[in-house]
């Protein structure tokens, strides 16, 4: 019997859980269960899942932004079934393909100032690629980044990630510094050191969702030029038009050295990242036939991540999707601020396009302040835990905290949503406040739940 996937799928359906229990992270199962997202999950279509009884979900997180175009994209689809039956000639390694020319060409008229791109499989990738680039180019070995950063999980990266939780029982790492995100005086000082070859930034923090200050990248990259280092902007999450423009720095007046971009990039089917740079850059890292493979990657720049990449840029193209990350970001940013008076535990409500934060933070009145409190005294970050397992479970809505030990949850849509995805979350997230502020109920019974799983953990 030869391999067959549909009788593969029928045959094992709804093994997924006892099989990562089994033979992967153990972790992931065990939390599925304990906060009740342990669906199975059968049929994905733009901005929605559907589980094995039919029911519909409604995707807020978007794979960690991958889903740009949004699931199973026909035209993104319909090019990989092309790109099959092409048969291409893939991966030959001596040779130069025609596709990652085209996507290259492609992904440069939408940057200002950039040359040249050199391809990878994955996010943490292209930072590592930027890192080198950065270190080779300027001769110098310090990396700055910001507090609360994340640019990936392998050395390199994790070398630049701004959270303890991350780093911890990984050192030592690269040499690197941190400095408060947007702070100029912090990083004038350390740049004063002169051993600093860049400074690795994301326009809008994923952790948080703090979005950088207006003129900040423009002011950075003037003092790190002075001081003879480089700006590298980490577009993994913000770049391909999450931000309402094709990258997230195009909101600041500034033409960054080094960009870094994958997730959305993907189509939401074949991995892929990029690192965009400065001629010259490549002229020093790649500057002699000896030099060819100095950096370089087996997959780079395989034929179905490059199709994946070539057809999800025209459907952004097509479908306006930069122009609607700005629209529907902005109502949905607006519906939600508008709710700041009303629920007294929602305390600001940021972002850009499609990346959406909201922060919730101690209330005034007594009645909700002793369920807070107990919340707050076992682990912070609770309550954005209890938020979005309540929007999971009552409206079937799926969205993240946005990182450990803070009150944020994030919202990372695909790009394609319309108002009717608004409304929705809209009216979704007010009836799951006015739960939260009656102090009492389900949403809270779940919280001591969380409480008792904090302590004892
Ligand atoms: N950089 C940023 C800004 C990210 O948000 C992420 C992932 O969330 C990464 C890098 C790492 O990407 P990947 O998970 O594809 O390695």
């Amino acid at each position: 019997m030869g391999f067959d996937l549909p009788g593969l799928l029928a045959g094992r359906r709804g093994q997924g859980y006892e099989l990562h229990a089994r033979y992967l992270n153990p972790q992931l199962p065990r939390m599925l269960h304990a906060i009740g997202f342990d669906k199975v999950y059968e049929r994905a279509e733009g901005a929605y899942l559907y589980d094995r009884d039919g029911n519909r979900y409604a995707d807020f997180l978007a794979g960690f932004g991958v889903f740009g175009v949004g699931r199973n994209h026909p035209v993104v689809r319909g090019a990989l079934h092309s790109m099959l039956d092409a048969e291409l000639a893939d991966m030959i390694q001596f040779d130069c393909s025609l596709l990652p020319g085209l996507l290259a060409e492609q992904l440069l008229a939408k940057a200002d100032g950039l040359d040249r791109v050199y391809f990878c499989n994955s996010g943490t990738e292209a930072v590592e690629a930027s890192l080198k680039f950065a270190r080779y180019a300027t001769g110098r070995s310090r990396i700055l980044y910001c507090d609360h950063a994340f640019h990936g999980l392998t050395a390199g990266s994790l070398s630049v990630n701004g959270s303890a939780e991350f780093r911890r029982g990984f050192d030592p790492l690269l040499p690197d510094s941190a400095i408060p995100f947007g702070d100029l005086d912090a990083l004038e000082r350390e740049l004063r050191k002169g051993d600093v070859a860049a400074l690795i930034v994301e326009p809008v923090q994923g952790k948080g969702a703090h979005v950088v200050p207006q003129g900040y990248l423009g002011a950075a990259k003037k003092l790190l030029h002075d001081h003879g280092a480089l700006l590298i902007c980490d577009e993994v999450q913000t770049g391909i038009g999450r931000t309402g423009r094709f990258f997230g720095y195009q909101h600041d007046d500034v033409e960054p050295d080094i960009v870094t971009v994958a997730k959305a990039l993907s189509g939401g089917f074949v991995p892929v990242g990029a690192t965009l740079a400065k001629d010259w850059i490549f002229e020093k890292v790649y500057s002699s036939m000896d030099r060819v493979l100095v950096h370089d990657s087996t997959f780079g720049s395989n034929a179905a991540a490059m199709v994946a990449g070539l057809a999800s840029l025209s459907v952004i193209e097509d479908e306006q999707l930069v122009t609607n990350a700005e629209q529907m970001g902005k109502l949905l940013r607006d519906a939600l601020r508008d709710m700041i008076e009303e629920y007294e535990l929602l305390v600001d409500v940021r972002g850009r396009g499609l990346i959406v934060g909201m922060e919730f933070g101690k209330p005034r009145s007594l009645k909700l302040r002793t369920g807070w409190n107990m919340l707050q005294a076992a682990r912070r970050g609770l309550f954005a835990q209890m938020v979005v397992v309540a929007l999971f479970q009552k409206h079937r809505i799926l969205t993240q905290v946005s990182g450990d030990f803070m009150d944020v949850i994030k919202l990372l849509p695909p790009l394609t949503i319309t108002e009717t995805e608004v409304t929705l979350f809209r009216e979704a997230f007010a009836d799951v406040m006015a739960e939260a502020h009656k102090g009492s109920g389900l949403m809270w019974d779940f919280g001591r739940t969380l409480v008792r799983q904090a302590v004892t953990r």
